[in-house]
């Protein structure tokens, strides 16, 4: 007896295996044109050479031990990094809005996962042969073919893991210089921990788990009936059509042309199983709209490829709503996506302002609180603060530090009273301000530091506000 013959909940059902046969059409080709855009872009762009004046000429390198990030001619600085807060939130804003118009075309279309399966699914395909001959290579005992095949298509996995993995690590160092350290052992332990990380995720994720990802791992999958309302695009079979008054049926001698079918009643299906044969999820999208379905679109191309061969008319699988499908008027702009759609447009505009009117200098003040003050021999009071200055420029900049409104107080930056900024560079300066006693009160007083460009007055004086904190502050 087994765990449903008993009546109890099953919590785990053995994965069934999916063997998806390949499809030619419209949105296979579209999908073939994004994953090798995708791959090229993701693959080459480690490699690309940039000129920028200053840094390293990689067009695109996280520069984590500089704390700078170069995307093409920007230099993102550590403290730009809310800026990534931004993208994240652009990103997520234009998922919803997406998602609420086009239903799932992110998981069918622009995925990694996706992306990668696909690509697994290729090489597979290219080993073992197409659905039939990969069903028959399973179920056959093992011989010398069969391991050979096995072994061929895990290696080739492994290969564009690890290839994947290793382009990955080549994004955080200088490419050419990092791929040599890589392979004669010279290259940092992150390097290899991420590279090795990232090809066994990729191998598990592409090669063995697949669908499994979307279907059980995937948040996505789960949350996106929030979005989905009976406008929203979705991959569907048209019931109406494919079943007639009696259902789907084969081609028959009796049941061969559409006026014969339509005679007895029967739909435009032929129940050929040729969509559920494509599906890389393994779903039949004759039983509806089901949270397994990444909206791939393959189904519409296998359907398709049968009505054409058919001489039928072509949607019987398509891009549609539930509203269309129940002969109701679709609507694409509804006040839901049109506030999404507000939301990301000022998202969007108030990231490129941001990152478009980036100060070529910055200052920002940390105060110093062990200890918050100290008194002086001569009776004086001390505070310490960091300075943090960034030239964000491509050129050096000579710059002095001064202060303004804090009465009596004197400013100590040791040796010097200007610093020279190379190109950009961020500098930490330690600045000591002390008060005479006459000048003294009990409680804090704000001040502020001035960072004044020496050579280039166009870039304007740097002000950042600080506290001077006197004995009795502390209470
Ligand atoms: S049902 Fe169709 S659209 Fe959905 S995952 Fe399967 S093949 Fe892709
Ligand atoms: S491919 Fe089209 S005709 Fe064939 S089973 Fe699927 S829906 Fe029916």
């Amino acid at each position: 007896m087994n765990a449903s013959d008993s009546g109890a909940e099953v919590l785990y059902q053995a994965r069934i295996p999916i063997y998806p046969r390949s499809v030619k059409g419209r949105f296979r080709a579209l999908k073939w044109g994004i994953l090798t855009l995708a791959y090229g872009v993701y693959f080459l762009l480690p490699w690309l050479r940039w000129e920028r004046g200053v840094g390293p000429d990689q067009a695109i390198l996280f520069d984590l031990p500089g704390r700078r990030f170069y995307l093409f001619d920007l230099v993102v600085h550590a403290q730009d990094l809310f800026w990534l807060a931004g993208l994240l939130m652009v990103g997520a804003l234009l998922l919803f809005f997406v998602t609420t118009i086009a239903g799932r075309v992110f998981c069918g279309y622009f995925c990694f996962q996706t992306l990668w399966t696909d690509v697994y699914l290729l090489i597979e395909r290219l080993v073992q042969g197409d659905r039939v001959a990969r069903m028959r290579l399973d179920r056959a005992p093992w011989s010398a073919g069969k391991i050979l095949r096995k072994t061929a298509t895990h290696l080739l996995w492994l290969l564009v893991a690890f290839w994947t993995g290793l382009t990955f690590v080549l994004y955080w160092g200088n490419a050419p210089d990092l791929v040599a350290a890589f392979f004669t052992g010279k290259a940092p332990f992150p390097a290899y921990a991420t590279a090795l990380f990232l090809t066994a995720t990729t191998y598990v994720m592409a090669g063995l788990a697949r669908e499994q990802v979307c279907t059980y791992m995937c948040p996505y999958a789960r949350f996106q009936s929030v979005m989905f309302d009976a406008d929203t695009r979705i991959v569907a079979y048209d019931e109406k059509r494919g079943e007639g008054g009696r259902g789907r049926h084969k081609i028959t001698r009796e049941l061969k042309t559409r006026e014969q079918r339509r005679a007895a009643g029967v739909g435009d299906c032929i129940d050929c199983g040729y969509c559920v044969q494509v599906c890389p999820t393994g779903i039949d999208i004759r039983n509806g709209l089901q949270v397994q379905c990444i909206t791939c679109a393959l189904c519409i191309d296998a359907c398709d490829t049968i009505m054409d061969s058919l001489g039928w008319e072509r949607g019987l699988i398509r891009y549609t709503s539930q509203n269309e499908l129940a002969g109701k008027k679709s609507r694409v702009f509804k006040p839901r996506t049109l506030g999404y759609g507000l939301v990301l447009l000022a998202a969007i505009a108030a990231l490129a302002w941001s990152v478009g009117h980036q100060a070529p200098l910055e200052l920002a003040v940390i105060q110093v609180r062990q200890p918050l003050f100290v008194r002086l021999s001569d009776g004086r009071i001390q505070n310490s603060y960091e300075l943090h200055l960034a030239n964000k420029t491509n050129e050096p900049l000579q710059v002095a530090i001064m202060m303004h409104g804090l009465a009596g107080g004197e400013l100590d930056l040791g040796k010097f009273d200007s610093v020279r900024l190379p190109p950009q560079r961020s500098l930490k300066v330690l600045a000591r301000v002390r008060v005479k006693p006459h000048h003294r009160h009990k409680g804090s007083r704000a001040f502020l530091f001035d960072a004044i460009p020496q050579e280039k007055p166009e870039i304007g004086m740097v002000s950042a506000p600080a506290t001077f904190y006197l004995p009795g502050a502390e209470h």
